[in-house]
């Protein structure tokens, strides 16, 4: 078992791109808690190994108390066994890290943060309706580095509408000057039933510009690689001895135990997701049951998992890993379609049998997989 994550569904309010599964209610925040213990009960014999990452995401974990947080990592303890030196990460918004608050995260063990900053502009920030200024995300940064939590990601957005080329060059500035070890870089997308996409189909705001997009992921790309940033995920960069663990399993089919609303696991052979709910969450909990659905994966649907994955890292496809646990038919399928990437230098292979995606093509990379992929 690689990892064990938690979903805490609660935000302060609504971005408006967000597509994730959260409330801005806190009413049920008592009883979710509760629920969320009962499940780590109730699924402990699901592990039977030392769970080597923790990783509480959301929604937003830090609008959790320290206290509230110690109840959850009591009821882990009691129920787990934890790998010594294990990553446990938290994703935290700027406006929720006082000092206090950090000494409070670094006493329960919390060694990786992982700060939803952005944009290092204000404007960009109220476009988005996130919670937080500019002034607060650079404050808690600092705060946390002082708190003695090394291990620090920020989050930064491009393809923001209105976002020059030159100020997505001094948001990528603001965060070298802070010195952060890792950075999660994402495209602006638009997700159905969002603010965003009611926004851009009632023409209050114009589409998003994918030319833009790309000109950001083009100096996002030049300055990671000149400030010595290994770029070992489509949005992820990292310095030696930084990436993270927990995502780099997922990516490396590692299995997962996902705990709370809207929560999947993986264990090689199936994939679940639980309810996306509170109520019904909590409600089903309260029974003894885990509001789960369950999925079993048939071979295509692993290879497709692992194209899908491997593409988008540095690691890339390893074909001796296709023919070993897939099989000589997904193989040649494979060898067969990826000819036309090699050739156009799309992909390219770094060992004998390993092949991955030129970094500075990895904004085709949804073309080339859907391409690879197996189609019943
Ligand atoms: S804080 Fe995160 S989870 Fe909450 S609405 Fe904003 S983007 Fe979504």
């Amino acid at each position: 078992m690689a990892g064990l994550y938690l979903h805490i569904p609660f935000c302060k309010q609504k971005c408006n791109y967000c597509d994730f599964h959260f409330s801005i209610s806190l009413r049920n925040k008592e009883a979710l808690i509760h629920a969320i213990k009962k499940e780590l009960i109730l699924r402990k014999n699901e592990v039977n190994e030392p769970i080597q990452t923790i990783y509480l995401g959301g929604g937003t974990p830090s609008i959790l108390t320290i206290t509230e947080l110690k109840g959850i990592f009591e009821s882990i303890n009691a129920n787990y066994s934890i790998a010594e030196n294990a990553e446990i990460s938290l994703e935290a918004n700027p406006d929720d890290l006082s000092e206090s608050y950090l000494k409070g995260l670094k006493k329960l063990g919390i060694n990786r943060l992982s700060i939803g900053v952005q944009s290092f502009f204000n404007a960009d920030l109220k476009f988005m309706n996130r919670a937080h200024t500019s002034q607060e995300a650079i404050r808690a940064i600092k705060d946390a580095q002082d708190s003695g939590i090394e291990n620090i990601t920020i989050d930064l957005i491009y393809g923001i509408p209105g976002l020059s080329l030159a100020n997505w060059q001094r948001n990528l500035d603001a965060f070298l000057t802070l010195n952060i070890p890792h950075l999660s870089s994402y495209a602006l997308t638009v997700e159905p039933k969002t603010v965003l996409a009611h926004q851009i189909n009632s023409k209050k705001i114009k589409p998003l510009d994918d030319e833009l997009a790309k000109a950001h992921f083009d100096i996002l790309l030049r300055y990671m690689k000149e400030y010595d940033y290994l770029h070992y995920e489509l949005s992820n960069f990292a310095k030696e001895g930084f990436l993270s663990q927990h995502n780099t399993s997922y990516w490396q089919g590692k299995s997962y135990l996902g705990i709370g609303p809207s929560a999947h696991s993986y264990n090689q052979k199936t994939r679940s997701w639980n309810v996306a709910n509170n109520a019904r969450y909590i409600k089903s909990l309260k029974e003894g049951i885990v509001p789960n659905k369950v999925e079993y994966l048939t071979a295509a649907m692993r290879y497709n998992e692992y194209i899908m994955t491997g593409l988008r890292t540095m690691w890339g496809i390893d074909l001796d890993t296709i023919k070993k646990d897939f099989g000589e038919k997904y193989s040649s399928y494979f060898t067969k379609n990826a000819q036309k990437y090699l050739q156009k230098g799309t992909l390219q292979f770094v060992e004998k049998n390993r092949l991955v995606l030129r970094s500075e093509k990895f904004f085709l990379v949804d073309g080339v997989i859907a391409d690879l992929f197996w189609v019943e």
